[in-house]
């Protein structure tokens, strides 16, 4: 078989996007730490990161972190202006560019060899373009698989080219602690390290370990021999509904059986498309209109409603000193790391003891009678108006 003597997969992503245009703009902040976002952190400077500060962390904890440190308001429109420039570059640099966000996206230059030269020449020259026509500084990982670059740019930060050799790949990997692996979220590094002793990729790949990181993505992403391609244009990544709240204080109760109804909502959605999802985002914007996010990764895509209730749930239980923290006016539930329903196997129809049986049940209720006609008993607390007392909450 023939071996590509480099991955042609690059992982190109903005470093402190935010932090880093407000630096680019404003030449007083550069070499300072500088925090964007005063109510919760939207992004940090590399400065402001070496005192513990991360994006998303309430902004009184950034500031006993970081005394000196300036905080901006966010500039989205700002933001937004550099995002596409940026993209610019990256589509003048292949055709085939997959956006994961504003700021990052993977790039496939593998057909350009005779144009372009070997995909390690691209990134040096997609990295000096960025830097030219945005003023930014960009970190890019090469790669033979998606992931691999994705791990290869993490560990690159800031402002710079790593490329992993395809002969190199377990060399790279084994020394990495678990929460490198991209799909291994914190909950899942948790349960490595105290459940099994796990510190570092090469221990989680032990046999042994796989019923843990179950994950498809962290499980076979690595060993993967073929390259799985940079996707352009493909079906919608991912479901949400959100709740605007107003100014009133909610209590967690009250915040938990509004959660209910919007995971209601998607997975009904997830199910009527036939998909599944693997990862549940809990999206919340407060009343300086920052916003933040918490994901979760599960084990098993899934579309049951009470696995993606209970992943949400539990976000919502992290971030609960965020909201304690700020005025809280939206909050909003997305699946994403969709995949059609075909590609797992369901418990369907009638497993009279699984989730998957009452699903159903309720969705074809709904689907005759209409969204109201079914409710969870604890949004019937909250005035969401009447009905059957579905699940005990
Ligand atoms: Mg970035």
């Amino acid at each position: 078989m023939f071996v590509p003597p480099e991955g042609s997969i690059l992982h190109a992503d903005l470093d402190a996007f935010y932090a880093s245009v407000e630096q680019r703009d404003d030449p007083r902040l550069r070499g300072r730490p500088v925090i964007v976002g005063a109510g919760v952190v939207l992004a940090a400077s590399y400065e402001a990161k070496a005192y513990g500060v991360r994006t998303a962390m309430p902004g009184g904890q950034a500031r006993r972190l970081c005394p000196h440190a300036v905080v901006v308001p966010p500039r989205m429109s700002v933001y937004a202006q550099a995002s596409k420039a940026v993209f610019r570059v990256f589509e003048q640099t292949t055709p085939l560019v997959e956006g994961l966000s504003i700021d990052e996206a993977f790039l496939d230059v593998g057909g350009l060899l005779r144009v372009a030269g070997p995909p390690r020449e691209i990134a040096v020259r997609l990295r000096r373009a960025v830097a030219e026509h945005v003023g930014l500084p960009i970190t890019v990982g090469v790669a033979r698989t998606k992931f691999l670059a994705k791990v290869a740019s993490a560990v690159a930060k800031p402002d710079g080219l790593l490329v992993v050799p395809p002969d190199g790949e377990l060399a790279f990997l084994h020394p990495l602690p678990v929460e490198r692996l991209w799909g291994v979220g914190q909950v899942t590094a948790r349960k490595l390290r105290e459940r099994r002793g796990r510190r570092t990729r090469q221990d989680a790949d032990d046999r042994d370990a796989r019923p843990v990181v179950g994950s498809a993505r962290a499980r076979s992403g690595v060993r993967r021999r073929s390259a799985p391609g940079v996707r352009v244009g493909r079906r919608r990544r991912s479901i949400g509904a959100q709740r605007a709240l107003g100014r009133r204080r909610r209590e967690h109760d009250e915040l938990s059986a509004i959660l209910a109804g919007l995971v209601d909502r998607v997975a009904r959605r997830l199910r009527a498309g036939h998909r599944v999802c693997r990862t549940v985002t809990l999206r919340l914007r407060f009343d300086d209109f920052s916003r933040a996010t918490r994901s979760h990764t599960l084990v098993e895509p899934t579309a049951h409603t009470e696995i993606i209730l209970a992943a949400a749930r539990g976000l919502l239980v992290a971030a609960a000193p965020m909201i304690a923290h700020d005025g809280l006016t939206l909050i909003g539930v997305a699946l994403s790391n969709l995949d059609s329903d075909d590609a797992i196997q369901l418990a369907l129809p009638f497993d009279q003891h699984g989730t998957a049986a009452l699903d159903v049940a309720v969705d074809a209720v709904r689907d005759r009678f209409g969204t109201a006609a079914v409710r969870r008993a604890a949004l019937l607390r909250h005035g969401e108006g009447l009905v059957v007392p579905l699940m005990p909450d």
